[in-house]
């Protein structure tokens, strides 16, 4: 196995710092001396993943770092990025018993990530985990290398089958390598988790391959051969472009896709900001807040987050709004974009708005609002079209893969799928746990098939 690539040097994610550092030895005890060990603990069953935070905090408290990293890696996987990503401010930690109290609940994503983090230093993550079995002989292509299928491809080589993992960027780990904002983890830790579970048994990545309905060759394999020639098949494709408004000067350079943005800002050295005084970001989710967060905290004087309805009606966590604004972001509520305007050299110079009620657009009260980027947040389509390649797998009315939820397993009995493409976006620690539930019923399929087969 080739080591994964690392990101270059000269990436604005660079300038970025930790908005939640790692805790040293003493801090993680002291914290972990907080916790009550409750009984049928809300934190556990807040936990998409269902890791077992008591016990690994009370680990952490009696010294035993490396049981408390055994614990978590256990239940996920990806307990170092979840750790470091998770939103638990409305996951494990909105639940702790101490929000009822009024008073700080435990931090449990910094504790878990002082478990992990301590612990991969000093071993790999086999070492963590069950002995991995002797290989079977039997294969499964898995599609795209973002969380779900990371996460997917370490469960089956513990289990000795082969993985085989199709992406079709340059780099893997999906959004958690490329989306995650900066101050929460960067591209390269992301890696480095990657590296750890491909330690784990019989994983092979090929990058710059994408799966596609029809005929392959050229970077492209059909999904047609892989049924073929595999025992078994994970969709893990996510979601896929940033979406459009449709208005009068969005095409062209300064206009970007939230998502695309944030990528570059990741992953690309070549990409600066010089010039740039004022961005505009459209949208009220998670992704719009990122980016507005990302631009402030890289120095651009004014960045206004332009929302068609009120705060209270946002998709986006609150705690993270007001981390935001917190930093410089400035909201404009109850508008809609009409209009980008550009100069005769084509730079983007301002945005025309209107007045929204109930999020529609009202006559009058139509204001310009001049800038030099502008982050389109409205959300992504999906990527899911080559899914319905694969005979049986069918799409519901938004795009998403349909599989029965208690197996993952798709309307095709040779392919399981989850993550984004499946839930329509929600986290990383929702892919880890989907792929847990698909590879729990594909080994007892692979099982079944070696018994009868
Ligand atoms: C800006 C942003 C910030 C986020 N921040 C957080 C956060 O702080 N915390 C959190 O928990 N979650 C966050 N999320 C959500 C989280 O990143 C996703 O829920 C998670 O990455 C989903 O994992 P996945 O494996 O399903 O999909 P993805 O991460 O999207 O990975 C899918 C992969 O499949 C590849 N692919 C797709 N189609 C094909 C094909 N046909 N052939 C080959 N490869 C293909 C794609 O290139 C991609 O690499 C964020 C999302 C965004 C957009
Ligand atoms: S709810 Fe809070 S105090 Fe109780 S076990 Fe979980 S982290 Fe500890």
């Amino acid at each position: 196995m080739h080591p994964l690539p690392v990101l270059p040097d000269g990436r604005l994610e660079q300038r970025f710092s930790e908005s939640k550092p790692a805790y040293s030895q003493a801090e993680a005890v002291t914290e972990a001396n907080r916790c009550l060990y409750c009984v049928d603990a809300p934190c556990i069953k807040a936990c998409p993943t269902g890791i077992d935070i008591p016990t690994f905090i009370h680990k952490i408290s009696t010294g035993n770092t490396t049981g408390a990293a055994r614990t978590i890696f256990k239940d996920n996987v990806l307990g170092a990025s979840c750790a470091r990503v998770c939103p638990v401010e409305t996951l494990c930690a909105g639940a702790c018993v101490y929000n009822a109290w009024e008073r700080e609940p435990i931090a449990i994503g910094r504790l878990q990530r002082f478990a992990t983090e301590a612990t991969l230093e000093q071993r790999p993550l086999s070492s963590l985990l069950p002995a991995k079995k002797p290989a079977t002989g039997k294969k499964v292509a898995i599609i795209g290398a973002g969380p779900a299928s990371i996460a997917a491809a370490g469960l089956l080589a513990l289990e000795g089958h082969q993985a085989v993992l199709f992406e079709r960027k340059e780099i893997p780990g999906g959004l958690n390598t490329l989306g995650i904002a900066p101050y929460k983890q960067s591209g390269n830790a992301a890696l480095a988790e990657i590296q750890a579970v491909f330690g784990l048994g019989d994983i092979q990545l090929m990058t710059g391959v994408e799966v596609v309905a029809g005929q392959g060759g050229d970077g492209k394999v059909s999904a047609e051969s892989l049924l073929k020639d595999f025992d078994a098949v994970f969709l893990g494709l996510g979601l896929g472009a940033d979406s459009k408004l449709g208005v009068t000067g969005e095409q062209g350079a300064g206009v970007w896709g939230a998502v695309e943005l944030i990528e570059r800002i990741k992953a690309d050295p070549t990409l600066t900001l010089a010039g740039v005084k004022r961005a505009l970001v459209i949208g009220g989710g998670n992704t719009a807040i990122d980016v507005a967060h990302e631009l402030k905290l890289l120095g651009i004087d004014e960045v206004a987050m332009v929302y068609r309805r009120g705060a209270s009606a946002m998709s986006g966590y609150a705690h993270e709004l007001a981390s935001a604004r917190k930093h410089g972001v400035r909201l404009i509520e109850h508008r809609a974009v009409s209009e980008f305007q550009r100069d005769a050299a084509g730079k983007v110079v301002g945005a025309k708005f209107s007045r929204t009620e109930n999020g529609k657009p009202v006559e009058g009260g139509e204001e310009t609002l001049s800038c030099e980027l502008v982050a389109l947040a409205i959300g992504q389509a999906t990527a899911t079209q080559v899914a319905t390649a694969f005979t049986g797998v069918a799409l519901d009315k938004h795009g998403n893969v349909v599989v029965d939820p208690t197996t993952h397993r798709t309307g095709n009995a040779k392919v399981w799928s989850g993550g984004d493409c499946v839930n329509g976006g929600k986290e990383v620690v929702n892919a880890v746990q989907e792929a847990k539930i698909a590879v729990r019923d594909m080994l007892r399929a692979l099982r079944s098939e070696v018994t009868h087969g």
